[in-house]
This record gives structure tokens, sequence and C-alpha cells, in this order.
């Protein structure tokens, strides 16, 4: 029965490999040992796109998920990784993250991030701007075993000057360059970002978010977003709020620098407005951008995130509040959502976002062989968030967190056990 099962699977996995690389006739390069190059057996497998939550095992093959069954044996794979007392999920997705230090001042490499983060896919957003951007596609992404999407800064710049800001001069936001990036980049680009803080645009006021928008709409990109960070200003945050279309992304949707998208303990009705309308709620934890006092709230009052990030960067990365992915989902978890739904909001939600990649953010057979296996831990833990604007951080007594157990990239784990030979 097995044998039978795992031989359809096979034929299955070799089908889905044979069109995502464009060739027919696959099937002859190789053997007929129907073995998994990886098989993740005794783990918790929990799927919000199947809405399944169950034990099963997961065999990989040709970097994509040849086979989802109650019971695979050992013996069926040429690895094996134990998740026994694990949940197994969706390779994780960080939709705000900072993964390009050559030609930011800030970014990680995304490997580097994979024991804390858990994540296999990242979103750059804006480390590199339409002067730089083309380095990044073409040197910097391609040696990255992680999966990378980038938005494009509005600024030329991107974040190579930090901490001098980059929309201090307008000069710099160029709608055209940016529009044309967007253009000729769609398989890395999802949209443009635009950082908006009095202290970043300075004199500008609203005018980097108009040229932002300007440049995904000129881009003749159908569906590119604008991503829209929020903090201290410039001005009315009702203003900005209304600015933004259906589609594009709030980021840092919970910050504590300056008042959110809160008033006097009331979600602001432009913010509401601006969620009804479809514009997307990021959380981008950070250094400075998450706020307990301003998230439980706005969640008590309907305005729930629709994705969890990091913004994890070289400073956020070593803040006190902990901002990688599995302590933003373990935040959240405590104020309130479900497992479902804060593992929904780091595979389901982004892969939707992101919208590039067939069955991705799933394990549906068929999918990219993208798996994060986490562990909840049941034990006392302290909640820091990031405060903002110099405020004191709020803490939270918790119960349980997760903490990453293994990452597997189509079908490679990082680290051991290593495939021999090592090729992904
Ligand atoms: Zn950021």
């Amino acid at each position: 029965m097995m044998k039978e099962l795992t031989r359809r699977n096979f034929i299955y996995g070799m089908a889905a490999s044979a069109v995502m690389v464009g060739f027919p006739n696959l099937g002859q390069a190789f053997s007929n040992d129907d073995k998994f190059d990886l098989v993740i057996r005794g783990g918790e497998v929990l799927d919000p796109s199947q809405n399944l939550r169950a034990r099963r095992d997961v065999g990989i093959r040709n970097a994509v998920v040849a086979a989802l069954e109650p019971e695979i044996p050992a013996s069926m794979g040429k690895q094996v990784i134990d998740a026994g007392g694990r949940l197994v999920l969706p390779g994780l997705i960080d939709y705000h993250a900072h993964v390009c230090p050559e030609l930011s001042a800030i970014g990680i490499p995304a490997d580097e991030l994979v024991p804390y983060s858990g994540a296999t896919t990242y979103v750059d957003t804006g480390d590199t701007g339409g002067n730089n951007f083309s380095a990044f596609k073409h040197y910097i992404i391609p040696k990255c075993r992680s999966r990378i999407y980038a938005y494009v800064h509005i600024s030329c710049i991107g974040l190579a000057g930090f901490p001098v800001t980059e929309c201090l001069n307008i000069n710099y936001v160029n709608v055209d360059l940016a529009a044309k990036t967007l253009a000729e980049n769609p398989d890395v680009l999802l949209g443009v970002k635009v950082r908006m803080e009095k202290s970043i645009v300075g004199e500008n006021g609203l005018e980097p978010l108009k040229r932002a928008i300007k440049a995904a709409e000129l881009s003749g990109v159908k569906g590119a977003r604008v991503m829209c960070h929020i903090g201290l200003g410039p001005g009315e945050m009702s203003d900005l709020l209304e600015l933004l279309r259906p589609g594009d992304v709030l980021t840092h949707c919970f910050t504590g620098n300056g008042t959110g998208i809160m008033k006097d303990g009331k979600v602001l009705p432009a913010a509401r407005a601006a969620k009804e309308r479809g514009v997307i709620f990021d959380v981008a934890h950070g250094a400075g951008s998450f706020d307990f006092a301003i998230a439980e709230p706005a969640m008590a009052q309907g305005i729930l995130p629709d994705t969890l990030s990091s913004d994890v960067h070289v400073y956020s990365a070593n803040s006190p509040g902990r901002v990688q992915l599995p302590w933003v989902m373990s935040k959240f978890l405590h104020m309130g959502l479900s497992l479902e739904q804060v593992v929904a909001m780091t595979t389901q939600i982004p892969a939707k976002l992101i919208g590039k990649v067939d069955k991705l953010g799933t394990l549906q057979v068929g999918a990219p062989g993208d798996v994060s296996i986490l562990e909840l831990v049941e034990e006392d833990v302290k909640f820091m968030d990031a405060g903002g604007g110099g405020k004191k951080l709020n803490t939270r007594q918790g119960k349980r967190y997760l903490k990453p157990f293994k990452t597997v990239r189509a079908g490679r784990a990082f680290g051991q056990p290593y495939p021999a030979p090592f090729v992904f």
C-alpha cells in the first residue's frame, strides 16, 4: 500500500518539478529509486491553507512537497528529520525584513537569520532604491538559499545613507526611476517602499508618499503596492491614511511612535476606513515600532493585523524587544490570537500578497519544499514590546512561546542533515 502510494506521489512530484523547470520529459533523468530526498516525520502539521492541524509526515522530492500522509516510513527518506512533539509549518514568510547588508546600512544576510527566524522567505523592504537595486538582484539574491522578494525604495539611494535619512533631500525621491525599476523587475519586486516620519522626510511632508503612489501607478505593474512606514508625523496620521489605496501596506501598524492609529484610546476613523477598503496592516515589530498599548486596544476594537513581521535589521535584531518572527508570533498568541491565525499571518496571507509562486505558504502536494519546524515551548516567559519615541518598554507575562527547531528550504535543511552532494 505504502509502495503504491509513494509511487503515485513520486510521479506527481516529477510532474510538478517538470512544470516548474519547463522540461516535458524530465522523468528519464531520474532513477527508479522512489525515495524522498527528505522525510519530516512525527510532527503536528499546521497548514491554514488546508484547514489542517494533525499528525502528518511530509515527503519532499525535487524541491517540492511530494507527499503529505499520516505515515511515511523513515526508510522512504534519503534524509529524515524527527519532528516528534513539534509543529511542522509551511515555510514562514517574514513580510518586512532588511536583508541586503551589502547595499544598505542596516541589512543582515538572510541566511544568517534562519536559526532565529525560522523563515524561508523574506521581503526586503526598501534596502535599495532605483540606483542600487540591480546589484541586489544580480549579486546578492542569487547567492542566498532563502527566498527573497523586495520593495524598491522611492528614494533612489534606498537605506544606503542610514542614519542620514533617505527622503530629506526630495531630489532623491525620483518617481520615474522607481517606476522603471518596478516595471523591469516584476520577478522580484512587489512595490515601492516609503518611510513617512517627520524625522525622515523633514520639510517634505506627504510628498514622498504621494510620489511612491505615483511611481506604483506609473509602472503599469498590475497590483503594484506601496508599503508605507508610519511613526511620528509628518502632520496628521489621518491625512496619510487617506492616501493609501486598497492593497497598499501600512507597515508598523501598531507603532507607539506618536499616537499611531489610535487617538484617545480609540482607533482613528481613517484607520478603520483604510482597513475596510483593503489596506494591508503589517506589524513590522522593529526596535521602536510595536507597542502593546496600541496593539491591545486596536485588536479589542476589531483591527487585526494581516501580516506579522519582524522589521529585523542590525539595530532591531539586538534590541531587548526580541523582534525575530517567532517572538512576534508568540506575542500575538499571548494577545489572544489562535495558533492557526498567527501561522496564517506568516504563511498563507503573505504568500498571497507576494502572489508569484503557486502554493507558496502551504504544505499542499506540489508546494515548494519550504518547511519551518518549531517548538511551542510551554513555560513562563516575559514579552517586551518596542515602545516607540523613547517610551519605556511594556512587558507582558506569558506562558508559552515559539522556538525554531529546523528550517527547510527547497527540501534542504539549514544545518544538518547535510545532503551529499550539497546542491541547491
Ligand atoms: Zn523596516
